[in-house]
C-alpha cells in the first residue's frame, strides 16, 4: 500500500501564485485518486499472481505505470513547492546546472519553454540521468511517456489543465512565471544530494 503524503504547508500558503481552490481540488481529489488507484493495481496484481490469472496483464502493467507514475509525480510536485520565501539551488547543483545548461538562466527558458510546449496533459521536469552523469530537462505525457529510463526527476510542474486551467484558464506562460515563485529549493537541493549518496 502506497500512502497520500502529508501536503507540507497549509492550502492557501501558496496563494495568489497557486490558488487554494485549485490545491484542493488538485491534492484532496486528483492526487488522491492516483493514489487509491495505485493500491487497487497492486491489490489486483496480487490476485493475478496468487491465482495464477494474468489474462488481464497488459492492461494492470499498464495501469501500474499511469496510475503508479501519477501517484509520484504529484508527490514531488506538492513537495517542490512552498510559500513564496526565497531559495535558491545549492552551490553545488548550481555548479551542475551552468555545466550542463550553460548557466541558470538558460536552464530556467529551457524548463520553462519545454513545459509550455507539452502535448496536451504531461509535465515538465529537471531530473538526474546516472547513466550520463548529466542534469536534463525532460517533458512527458501523461505520466509515464517519454522518460529517460534511470532519470531522477528532482524538480516537476505539472502541465496538466487541472493544474493551471481554474486559475490562469489557458495561459500556460502566467502559470509557470508564477510556479518560479514558489519552488522549494531547499527540496530540490536535498533530491540533488541524495543522488550524489548513489
Ligand atoms: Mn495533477
Amino acid at each position: 500500500m502506497i500512502k497520500k503524503i502529508d501536503l507540507p504547508y497549509p492550502i492557501n500558503a501558496l496563494e495568489p501564485y497557486y490558488s487554494a481552490e485549485t490545491l484542493s481540488i488538485h491534492y484532496n481529489i486528483l492526487y488522491a485518486g492516483y493514489v487509491d488507484n495505485t493500491n487497487k493495481t497492486e491489490a489486483k496484481l496480487q490476485i493475478a499472481r496468487s491465482t495464477g490469472n494474468f489474462e488481464n496483464i497488459k492492461c494492470l502493467e499498464k495501469d501500474l505505470s499511469f496510475y503508479g507514475s501519477g501517484a509520484i509525480l504529484h508527490q514531488l510536485f506538492f513537495e517542490n513547492m512552498g510559500p513564496a520565501i526565497p531559495t535558491s539551488p545549492s552551490i553545488e547543483l548550481m555548479n551542475r546546472i551552468n555545466m550542463d545548461f550553460g548557466s541558470y538562466d538558460t536552464f530556467k527558458n529551457q524548463f520553462t519553454k519545454a513545459s509550455k510546449a507539452v502535448e496536451a496533459s504531461g509535465w515538465g521536469l529537471l531530473v538526474w540521468i546516472n547513466n550520463f552523469n548529466k542534469l536534463e530537462i525532460l517533458q512527458c505525457e501523461k505520466h509515464q511517456n517519454l522518460t529517460l529510463w534511470g532519470c531522477t526527476p528532482l524538480l516537476v510542474l505539472d502541465m496538466w489543465e487541472h493544474s493551471y486551467f481554474l486559475q490562469y484558464k489557458a495561459n500556460r506562460q502566467n502559470y509557470i512565471n508564477a510556479f518560479w515563485n514558489i519552488i522549494n529549493w531547499n527540496i530540490v537541493n536535498k533530491r540533488f544530494n541524495t543522488i550524489k549518496l548513489l
